[in-house]
């Protein structure tokens, strides 16, 4: 006999098999006229309090700022629809989640859009406008929720969803940290590579505020826009070894803020790519927390960098799409040492 689910209120779903899994759950897609997965979160470290957490998010659903946030066609948000647990059985304890969008239907895994590889693969048409325009609809959808009172906790390309003309959702909300009355359920999860400096070590159960989420924004546009490189990549240039991105983060070891501080392959994207402007922007989030540049900032930046006259395409290849700012194509440059981060089709070479 396959899983099931069943809600609250007796519904029941079969479950299609297992389609993807986190840090903390899995999911599984749903029998169901619409698209719908199921995430069951096994062991969580308080059962009641993860219950609960879960049936407050699926109330506020109806509330006027998550319904704000929930607006517009593909929904951005895969936001809990219904608390769902397995039946009792004689053997397990029953396992709780909830029901939400299947995000399969109008978007691809983030990460497609940070491998040349997958890029090609799954997102053929992608160029560094595209990072842009992705960059942009990422800013824009985390002030939005900022404004709305939620914090995500965990942002990082596993619980985000793109596609090839720039739009962007969430997923994981149960992890995000909110309010509920004067309840806060505070977020708890991070992720190496997207933890803000002063997140790092910090105390299990400090609630991160939204500046946490606006360093994770900074390392997700500098990836975007650098061919998924992470800022805080590279071995230190002082000899020690490499331990982690949190340790590089800590050290201040970023070729952004310091170039002689890390050393990485030759065939990295060039950093003199990026716009003066959004480099002054990564170099504020990631020396000075205390005036991070908030997401609106970001959206306004990236709006700037993508106003006509802005951007230039290469002669040699279509792919190549640039700031007007550089003379010559960053990409060109990158492919002469050895890689191209946004290679032509073979027609398109001729
Ligand atoms: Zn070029």
């Amino acid at each position: 006999m396959g899983l099931t689910v069943v809600s609250g209120n007796g519904h029941t779903w079969r479950l299609t098999g297992q389609i993807g899994s986190g840090s903390e759950g899995f999911v599984y897609g749903v029998d169901d006229a619409r698209p719908l997965v199921a995430k069951l979160v096994p062991d969580p470290p308080d059962p009641e309090a993860y219950r609960r957490r879960v049936a407050h998010l699926v109330r506020q659903r109806r509330e006027p700022r998550t319904v704000r946030l929930l607006s517009g066609t593909p929904v951005r948000v895969a936001w809990p629809l219904v608390s769902v647990r397995t039946p009792d059985g004689t053997d397990a304890e029953p396992v709780d989640g909830y029901v939400m969008t299947d995000m399969r239907h109008a978007y691809q895994p983030f990460n497609h859009l940070l491998s040349t590889s997958a890029r090609r693969a799954h997102l053929p048409r992608a160029t560094w406008a595209s990072g842009l325009r992705t960059a942009l609809a990422l800013a824009r959808l985390l002030g939005e929720l900022h404004a709305e009172g939620y914090v995500v906790g965990d942002l990082k390309p596993d619980n985000l969803w793109a596609d090839e003309s720039g739009r962007v959702a969430m997923a994981d909300v149960d992890s995000w940290q909110f309010t509920d009355g004067r309840e806060l359920f505070p977020g708890r999860m991070r992720t190496p590579g997207y933890t803000a400096p002063e997140r790092i070590g910090a105390p299990a159960g400090t609630p991160p505020g939204t500046e946490s989420d606006d360093f994770a924004l900074a390392v997700l546009v500098h990836q975007l826009l650098m061919a998924g490189l992470n800022p805080f990549a590279g071995h230190p240039a002082d000899g020690g070894d490499y331990l982690s991105y949190d340790d590089n983060v800590l050290h201040g070891r970023c070729r952004i803020t310091d170039r002689t501080s890390v050393l990485l392959p030759r065939s990295v994207p060039p950093a003199d790519l990026l716009p003066r402007r959004l480099t002054e922007l990564f170099r504020t989030a990631f020396t000075k927390a205390l005036r991070r540049p908030t997401a609106a900032e970001w959206a306004h930046a990236l709006t700037a960098e993508l106003a006509p006259g802005r951007l230039k395409v290469c002669a040699v290849n279509a792919r190549h799409v640039h700031t007007v700012e550089r003379p010559w194509c960053p990409w060109c440059d990158q492919a002469e040492r050895g890689a191209d981060s946004y290679p032509g089709h073979p027609r398109e070479e001729t």
